[in-house]
């Protein structure tokens, strides 16, 4: 009798899907679906993820322990035993925390898997035993949520789902059908209703061509594009009531939306006045109306900043308050997990240093002290990091001992001195959060580990026996882990428990049923939406939000262009990017201008070109499509760079430099010439 074991999908994704898998007599998983009982997935999953039992029997999968025989970066390996690895591990680590401290290891958690036991969500408590440098997960979305959290409090302003109650929808730089799919059939069924649907991106996707309107903006812009909506709903009609009782800082903000003319932003924007005006006076008097922010927007020089406008747009109108209307970012806010109970910081030796995910090139190079181990979990920064130039030199680096713990072997793999074979989600326990929906999903391994993978949780259980320690912490089952995290009141007293969520394989998030967290207070200090923020202004970001440009995005300098690396179409980050089908399926590397700039630039369509900038370059082929507006290039990021004529990707080009807020990434703030190659 084969049985149906339930999960969800591990990957960096809003979605959060559940899944089911299909388990033979003999032990093997014969079928993947999604879970059809899933209120918010409901029975889908997509392209990216419908082929996982195959990805994870690949032959590349790796299933042994293995050290370095070649140089650093050359990818070769020998097998070894788990004692040897675990030895050599334990003895490399004790070594350091003697002579260097803890500060000196990094434990480099990356977005691969983005649960709770496994992932990136929350730091496993081995870390904290040892003192290990703190890990800042800068990659994604920090500079959003930091910019409205000087606004609103929060990024889980309201319930996705209640955009079937909106009457105008701003999908803004969210490619909802290819990052965020299943919140697709609520923004349709709002349609139905009479919904007007709008895309705010440069790029024309597959989102903006199904929507009623698109609003291709100058790339980094769109901080821009929200004062000129601003200042055309203040004049159409504003929510006095709510602006008075709801919000502070309203007067000194209105009169600064007087310097953004719809004529002044439309020659910032490069987009019409009149379609700034118009959707200004839709705003103003067909709401609700609900903002999808999605995180490309604030991958800019001032990300934080365009993220705290545009989250002024709703308290114009009072659209938080109202069923269908706000904005929502992320949803992770409402889940109230007890992550400091799963992380034991108590557990720490007290040393404090935090080293940046995203600045791993130049926090390698800190000497105060140096960091002399990387461990890398589920991350694969040659390929995501920015600046890659700088992350392969500090990866060679014969003093820095290099772990990776993957399912496979990664461009980043290739610089380990020890490669760790790891599970992967049909084979592990995992709780996963969404930044999508408000459900918390159960997952429950379905088979057992190939080889000799094991999960993260086994390996640092492991870790801790060879470095023989003794706190009764750090051999906690997956279970124990589990009921830590669900050790709240907002779960306890629901009387959700782990039996309870495992039994169940998801649950809504209590308290949520009927989600409207603004409804009485925001999440500020003061309770009130905060126009002006004096906090904001202490930390050097402005008492008003404001529209600041791009580093180089903006540029539109002649002969250049601002290179936007969206997320593929067939895979997350670069999970699975390296694995045959997929390579095969996304096809060779592109990089696509529009029409007129390719003849203007007198580019060869059709044939390889060199993009590049003082940092680097990679080769792509040169495709010509609407999808680009003039003076934008875009090629998707995740491929590996073994994928790449050249060994380059789109990250040779990035420049490894914080935006405004939270030290995020900048990998839009991009500008690049495209030459061709010549031969
Ligand atoms: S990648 Fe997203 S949409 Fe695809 S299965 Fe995973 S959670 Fe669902």
């Amino acid at each position: 009798m084969s049985r149906d074991v339930v999960g969800a999908c591990p990957l960096d994704c809003p979605d959060a899907c559940s899944w089911v898998i299909t388990v033979d007599d003999d032990g093997k998983a014969t079928k993947l679906r999604g879970n059809a009982e899933h209120p918010h997935t409901r029975g889908g999953l997509c392209v990216k993820v419908n082929p996982f039992l195959e990805f994870s029997r690949d032959p590349s999968r790796l299933l042994h322990p293995m050290k370095r025989v070649g140089a650093k970066g050359e990818g070769r390996f020998e097998r070894i035993t788990w004692d040897e690895a675990l030895s050599t591990l334990a003895e490399r680590l004790e070594h350091i925390l003697a002579t260097d401290g803890g500060d000196a290891i990094w434990p480099f958690d990356g977005t691969g898997t983005v649960g709770y036991l496994q992932g990136v969500a929350a730091r496993h408590r081995f870390w904290n035993a040892i003192g290990a440098a703190r890990h800042h997960a800068s990659i994604c979305s920090i500079s959003g949520h930091v910019g409205i959290s000087y606004t609103s409090g929060s990024a889980a302003g309201m319930d996705p789902e209640d955009v079937v109650h909106s009457r105008t929808i701003l999908l803004w730089g969210s490619n909802t059908l290819t990052s965020n799919q299943h919140l697709w059939p609520f923004v349709e069924q709002a349609r139905a209703n009479g919904a007007h649907v709008v895309v705010i991106d440069p790029i024309r996707h597959r989102t903006a061509e199904r929507a009623d309107e698109h609003v291709a903006l100058r790339a980094g812009t769109d901080a821009a594009f929200a004062l000129g909506l601003c200042h055309v709903i203040r004049s159409a009609g504003v929510n006095d009531r709510f602006l008075t009782e709801r919000t502070s800082g309203w007067d000194e903000f209105a009169e600064s939306l007087d310097e953004y003319t719809p004529e002044r932003v439309a020659e910032i924007c490069d987009v019409p006045a009149e379609q700034i005006i118009a959707l200004g006076r839709r705003i103003a008097a067909h709401g609700p109306t609900a903002i999808k922010l999605g995180q490309g927007m604030q991958r800019q020089r001032h990300g934080g900043q365009a993220a705290r406008v545009v989250s002024c747009v709703p308290a114009l109108t009072g659209d938080y308050t109202r069923r269908g209307g706000g904005l929502v970012y992320s949803t992770g806010d409402a889940y109230g997990l007890n992550s400091h109970k799963y992380s034991r910081t108590d557990l720490r030796p007290g040393n404090e240093r935090t080293l940046v995910m995203t600045r791993l090139a130049r926090d390698l190079r800190r000497t105060d002290p140096a960091v002399k181990a990387l461990i890398v979990m589920g991350a694969n920064p040659v390929v995501s990091n920015p600046g890659q130039r700088a992350v392969r030199e500090e990866l060679g680096r014969d003093d820095l001992f290099t772990v990776v713990f993957d399912a496979f072997q990664t461009d980043t793999a290739d610089y380990a001195d020890l490669l760790l074979p790891s599970t992967l989600q049909p084979e592990h326990t995992e709780v996963m959060d969404s930044f999508g929906h408000l459900y918390l999903n159960w997952n429950e391994p379905a088979i057992a580990p190939p080889g000799e993978c094991v999960s993260k949780t086994e390996l640092l259980r492991r870790l801790a026996k060879a470095m023989g320690m003794t706190e009764p912490a750090l051999f906690a089952s997956d279970l124990e882990l589990a009921a830590d995290l669900l050790d709240t009141p907002k779960w306890r007293d629901a009387g959700i428990g782990v039996d309870a969520l495992r039994s169940a394989g998801f649950l809504r998030v209590p308290g949520t049923e009927s989600y409207m967290p603004f409804a009485e207070r925001f999440a500020t200090a003061s309770g009130l939406f905060e126009f002006a923020s004096d906090r904001a202004e202490a930390d050097g970001h402005g008492r008003l939000p404001s529209y600041r440009p791009p580093r180089e995005a903006a540029d539109d300098a002649s002969g250049t262009f601002a290179l936007i690396s969206p997320a593929s179409h067939f895979f997350v980050n670069s999970m699975f990017a390296g694995i045959g089908r997929n390579t095969e399926r996304s096809g060779e590397p592109t990089v696509t201008v529009c029409a007129a700039d390719a003849e203007n630039n007198a580019l060869p369509i059709g044939e390889l070109v060199s993009v590049g900038n003082d940092r680097g370059s990679f080769i792509a082929r040169l495709v010509v499509g609407t999808a680009a507006r003039p003076g934008v290039a875009i090629a998707p990021k995740g491929a590996w760079t073994k994928s790449y004529v050249g060994g380059n990707s789109v990250n040779a080009t990035t420049l490894e430099r914080d935006s405004d807020m939270g030290a995020g990434a900048v990998y839009h703030d991009n500008r690049v010439t495209i030459t061709r190659i010549a031969g």
